[in-house]
């Protein structure tokens, strides 16, 4: 039996637990100070009433023979892919019911998505960026090519005109960046893609946070983004399903390469390797896509923009470069006077008793930067940023 030693080329997952041993060594050291953490990446507010009533109501629906569900179609009911795609035709983009599928959140379906790609496939990333990309492609053996984020392209890079790929990630709003792609940005790629035949896994599990009305938050406002693109998005971050798990997957019938489907080849995958998601969650992702259910979403959404905009504010004041805030959860910031990413964790936690996330986690281009987010409660955003101006 030979292994895949993929797995053996995966760097550890250190990022996290490191953070969390220096956090544990500084309390040890200093008893009593609150530590803040601007760090998590996690909703953290209750869900709303809408999707609450129409969960408990789906669990009493089990309760009773007439309205029992077992098995469902793996690719979700009917009735939340129309809801999914009523979400869309409210962006203006028509989606049929058979493009949208039903899932456990975006990181399982972009992991397993590359069950349809060539293992040949070359595979563009952009760095910084959600480390998932990255790992489930080296654990299925694949090579990668960066794209390079900087201060320069605001960590937004465009394609080369001589870059060649099959597949590349676009994450917008990114994660850890907190960047948009605008419009005219997103159709060079579209440009780009269609003319390489290359396939764009578009991720927007940060939609919802977009504020600026000319922003796309999907890849199918851009035409010709049909032929090219699938787009991954979830629950997690638009209505706080982050515990609950429910995301959609869209692979448009327009999507054909050799001939072939795509939207087959990934009807096939699942109904073959996936059960679906419960009825319970299904009925609770509907009632967050109806109208009361968007109405709560976005009220906490309001609340984490209004956390984004106390962050952004006092940066600018001290003279912080950054981007993100403005249309994502997420403030990514240059750290000052050259210092690594781990020398400005350091500094903020024992200078100010304050944890964010250091940018080198994400990719070798996010050393240097720091990640800070949004997702905490307000007081405690008021106090991490008095800490921030008075001791930094
Ligand atoms: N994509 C990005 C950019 C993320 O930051 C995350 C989670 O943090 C995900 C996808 C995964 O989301 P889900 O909970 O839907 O799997």
């Amino acid at each position: 039996m030979k292994i895949n030693r993929g797995f053996l080329q995966l760097n550890d997952r250190y990022l996290f637990s490191r953070i969390a041993r220096k956090v544990q060594e500084y309390r040890g050291e200093h008893p009593g100070q609150e530590v803040l953490n601007l760090g998590i990446g996690d909703w953290t507010l209750p869900l709303g009433p809408a999707v609450l009533t129409a969960m408990e109501r789906a669990v009493m629906e089990l309760g009773s023979a007439e309205t029992f569900r077992g098995y469902g179609e793996e690719q979700g009911y009917a009735f939340l892919r129309q809801a999914v795609c009523r979400y869309y035709a409210a962006k203006g983009v028509e989606l049929a019911e058979s493009e949208v599928f039903i899932g456990d959140g975006a990181k399982s379906d972009m992991g397993n998505i590359l069950d349809l790609f060539a293992p040949e496939s070359t595979v563009l990333i952009p760095d910084p960026v959600y480390p998932a990309y990255l790992d489930t492609n080296i654990m299925a053996g694949r090579s990668v090519k960066f794209l390079a984020g900087s201060r320069e392209n605001r960590f937004l890079p465009l394609p080369p005109a001589d870059l060649r790929a099959d597949i590349v990630y676009i994450c917008s709003p990114n994660n850890p960046t907190g960047s948009v792609y605008s419009r005219e940005q997103l159709k060079e790629w579209v440009a780009w893609a269609l003319a390489q035949e290359a396939i764009i896994l578009f991720d927007s599990a940060y939609e919802a946070y977009i504020q600026d009305p000319d922003l796309p938050t999907s890849i199918y406002q851009i035409p010709g983004a049909q032929q090219c693109a699938i787009e991954f998005c979830s629950l997690s971050k638009t209505a706080g399903f982050t515990g609950v798990r429910c995301g959609y997957t869209v692979v448009p019938h327009g999507l054909v390469r050799d001939g072939i489907s795509l939207n087959e080849l990934w009807l096939r995958r699942q109904t073959t390797k996936f059960n679906g998601v419960s009825y319970i969650t299904q009925r609770g992702a509907e009632a967050a896509l109806s109208e009361r259910g968007l109405q709560e979403s976005r009220a906490s959404i309001s609340t984490y923009m209004a956390n984004a905009r106390v962050i952004a504010e006092t940066l600018r004041d001290l003279g912080f470069w950054f981007t993100g805030g403005e249309n994502a959860p997420y403030i990514w910031l240059q750290c000052p006077q050259g210092m690594s990413s781990w020398e400005f964790f350091d500094l903020l936690l024992h200078n100010c008793g304050l944890v964010g996330t250091p940018g080198s986690g994400f990719g070798r281009c996010g050393e240097g930067f720091f990640r800070l987010t949004a997702f905490a409660r307000r007081e405690d955003i008021s106090r991490a940023m008095e800490r921030l101006r008075s001791r930094y």
